[in-house]
């Protein structure tokens, strides 16, 4: 499988890259398999996820990926966004090739 049009438009123009200076909370995580790095900032605002910003060294999917989580994540309440998983990602981004 190659990647969708959905992935490489948003590899091609990732949305909410950044940092936010006064987060509620930071998390990295790293791919073995790829060499991927990325690091998450959140702001909480009553109980939502006002906003979340990320930076990201990695493959297209990497970098799709993190682009889709902000935009299913912001305005989500905590708990929502609890229930977001990587196969959610991969769906909204109409799938990610098997060994990504
Ligand atoms: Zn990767």
């Amino acid at each position: 499988m190659e990647y969708t049009e959905k992935v490489l438009a948003h590899f091609a123009n990732p949305r909410n890259v950044g940092e936010i200076a006064d987060a509620d909370g930071v998390g990295s995580i790293g791919s073995k398999e790829c060499g991927d790095m990325i690091r998450v900032w959140i702001k909480v605002d009553k109980w939502r996820l006002a906003d979340v910003r990320y930076k990201v060294f990695g493959c297209p999917a990497a970098i799709a990926c993190c682009s889709m989580m902000t935009e299913l994540a912001i305005g989500r309440r905590l708990d929502e966004a609890c229930e977001l998983t990587d196969a959610k990602v991969a769906e909204a981004l109409g799938g990610l090739p098997a060994h990504k």
